[in-house]
């Protein structure tokens, strides 16, 4: 598409957005960073800009069993939804990792996060849309293949990359992670799964304290030192993730879309802004238009500065909808 100056511009997208009310009642208690409020800010925020007139809102459908057994053990599945059925029948709360509570509201939380990230996955394979993002918690890239971890219950992303490998037929994808904290969960679930390349930077030293030496050869970890800006992270997506990237060429990307690499974000010390984060989408949107007929679902992972939140979603979704 020409502008009238001549200029090459981006194409609008279909994209989907797929989010739901019941991952607003999952609440792990006052002052917990991981909050409701992520989601409330970001909807917010894209009526605001005009932003949501260009996505097809979804609700976001309950994942199966089947399902969440792609990427979990039978026993973290039967074991973490016995309980999260138990809260909803008594009313109670229980912290099931230091970090990580479960409320009455969080089974269908959860079943919603992963529920999303699957319907998204056939929905952009199906050609429906073009690319999705799925604006849900609680979030999952900690989730490990056998435990709960770091707000995290279910491994959204790692469920959906799986579904498109088992379910759907497709012989290689690739999932992006550019949360600031390692994804450990990922890593755990995909370690060794030649259909599967992950890509991430990560703040190290941080929390979860992992990742500096990769586990696998699938796997290309960036650590990053504290108080890292925009320009070092474009340059190591340069010359790292986008030749692997290239190499690999993946039927279609999965984005575990952090944005608490934000300089305003108080749970890590880097120095990411909006444009940043458009940048990245721009470069990820480039290399699914090469290999994966565009191919992109991006979930949420964590971002806990609301307004910072807010406005890189925005920076995010506007490039995966071309407006
Ligand atoms: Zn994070």
């Amino acid at each position: 598409m020409l502008t009238a100056a001549g200029a090459a511009t981006i194409p609008a997208m279909s994209t989907a957005f797929y989010t739901h009310s019941d991952c607003q009642r999952h609440d792990m208690g006052d002052g917990h960073p991981e909050c409701p409020q992520r989601l409330a800010a970001i909807q917010d925020h894209l009526r605001a800009t005009g932003l949501d007139m260009a996505l097809q809102w979804r609700d976001a459908p309950l994942v199966s069993r089947e399902a969440l057994m792609r990427a979990h053990s039978a026993r973290h599945v039967e074991e973490v939804s016995a309980v999260l059925q138990e809260l909803s029948v008594t009313g109670q709360s229980r912290a099931l990792d230091p970090d990580t509570a479960a409320c009455p509201h969080t089974g269908a939380a959860v079943a919603r996060a992963a529920g999303a990230a699957v319907a998204a996955t056939d929905a952009v394979i199906d050609g429906e849309v073009d690319n999705a993002f799925c604006a849900v918690r609680p979030p999952g890239h900690h989730a490990t293949r056998d435990e709960v971890m770091g707000f995290c219950f279910f491994n959204n992303v790692a469920v959906a990359a799986r579904h498109a490998l088992d379910v759907r037929g497709l012989q290689r994808v690739a999932i992006i992670d550019f949360d600031v904290h390692h994804g450990n969960g990922t890593e755990d679930i995909v370690a060794g799964d030649e259909r599967i390349l992950m890509c991430s930077f990560f703040q190290h030293p941080l929390y979860p304290y992992s990742g500096a030496v990769p586990s696998a050869a699938n796997l290309l970890n960036l650590p990053v030192a504290p108080y890292t800006r925009g320009p070092a992270i474009r340059e190591l997506i340069e010359q790292h993730w986008i030749p692997r990237l290239d190499a690999f060429a993946p039927e279609m990307l999965f984005i575990s879309a952090g944005f608490d690499a934000h300089r305003e974000d108080g749970l890590a010390q880097m120095g990411l802004v909006e444009a940043d984060y458009a940048w990245i989408t721009e470069r990820l949107m480039a290399v699914a238009q090469r290999h994966c007929a565009g191919r992109v679902v991006s979930c949420l992972e964590g971002g806990y500065h609301l307004g910072a939140l807010a406005r890189s979603v925005a920076s995010h979704v506007r490039v995966l909808a071309g407006v």
